[in-house]
């Protein structure tokens, strides 16, 4: 455990310093906005989802602490090139890993399984999931959208 520590500890401070798919997408078709006002993080997730319903790209921006923008670097990396419903999977499984509910074998889950380190820190839960209930708002609103329509 003190080997994926010091990993946590690698990735945060990597991913805070150099956030990766940071800024806009100007051709982006879904997104939303997320605050969490427990520690003032901010964000906004711009995702185009192409006809086959994958994420063809994804970008983000926003202001916040280390965990958070580290988090949705991170997120982006992952999610980037994974379908709607792969995303959807992606956020229960990395919701219950950071609450300390994932049980057993991390290998399968890649950078996210740094992560796990977060269940340590219960305060600090909502800056690692803000990204991805966001991008999950975002995912929703266009399902909602395409039902309209
Ligand atoms: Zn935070």
């Amino acid at each position: 455990m003190s080997e994926l520590r010091d990993l946590y500890q690698e990735v945060i401070l990597d991913h805070n310093r150099h956030p990766r798919n940071f800024g806009e997408l100007a051709e982006a078709n879904r997104e939303a906005d997320g605050f969490n006002p427990l520690c003032g993080d901010k964000i906004k997730v711009h995702l185009v989802v192409d006809e086959d319903d994958r994420i063809a790209d994804i970008r983000f921006e926003g202001s916040g602490c280390a965990i958070s923008t580290a988090s949705a670097s991170v997120m982006t990396e992952t999610l980037k090139g994974k379908t709607v419903d792969e995303a959807r999977a992606l956020f229960h499984t990395f919701h219950d890993l950071v609450t300390g509910k994932t049980e057993g074998d991390l290998g399968e889950l890649g950078k996210l399984a740094v992560f796990a380190g977060v269940a340590e820190f219960p305060v600090r839960v909502k800056c690692a999931t803000l990204c991805w209930h966001t991008t999950n708002a975002a995912l929703e609103e266009s399902a909602d959208a395409v039902s309209t329509e």
